[in-house]
């Protein structure tokens, strides 16, 4: 039997051309949503920026629209549609940090299933994190990479999430942790060293689940 290049050929174009069609249409409605805080469509944007992730930005590079609109989109999105189910969890929470928070002298010694383990010596945001962590019962864990959060999910088991990290990795890892209610803020200032981040707003999505 003859391949039929030419028909496979056609259908190739055709779905190439769907995908960039809708992964178009899930940037214009996830921006929209962004824009106007009226979301839209969520699974559709989600589920659709996240298959065709590296389409959506190169689509953005072309049209000369920040990259970093692509994360935006699916952290706003994601902290909508799971910001009441984080609320109403009232077990295990965690408070998950990046380690590049962390003061360059810090004295922190790096257990190697749950990451950094803060003495509250004050050098950094972080100290003041933990305090209000004890007071909202969640548990911080200052992460050094993507492996120890997939480590310590398995060993701490928790049933909630706030995450803290810069664009391609806060919506990177909100996607993996979804199987439970998780919230993401971005850093103020990324980068691999001196980071900072929005300390009153970290503390008050934790408050919120105390309300
Ligand atoms: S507050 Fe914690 S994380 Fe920050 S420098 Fe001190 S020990 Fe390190």
């Amino acid at each position: 039997m003859q391949i039929p290049y030419e028909f496979l050929g056609k259908i190739f174009v055709l779905m190439l051309f769907l995908a960039l069609l809708g992964t178009g249409l899930a940037l214009l409605i996830g921006a929209y949503s962004f824009k106007k805080h009226r979301i839209i469509f969520p699974d559709f944007v989600l589920f659709t920026l996240y298959l065709f992730y590296s389409p959506a930005k190169w689509i953005c590079r072309v049209f000369r629209i920040r990259g970093t609109l692509v994360d935006d989109i699916l952290i706003d999105v994601r902290n909508a549609v799971m910001y009441d189910d984080f609320l109403n969890i009232k077990g295990r929470r965690m408070l998950l940090l990046p380690q590049c928070l962390r003061h360059p002298s810090c004295k922190a010694r790096c257990d190697p299933v749950y990451g950094y383990e803060c003495k509250r010596c004050g050098l950094c945001d972080i100290a003041k994190l933990c305090d209000a962590a004890d007071r909202c019962n969640f548990k911080v864990f200052v992460v050094p990479g993507g492996s120890f959060v997939k480590k310590i999910f398995k060993e701490y088991r928790p049933e909630a999430c706030l995450g803290v990290a810069c664009y391609n990795e806060l919506s990177e890892n909100m996607q993996a942790v979804s199987f439970v209610p998780v919230q993401g803020v971005l850093l103020l200032k990324d980068g691999c060293f001196n980071t900072e981040a929005n300390v009153e707003e970290i503390i008050q999505k934790m408050e919120m689940c105390n309300v």
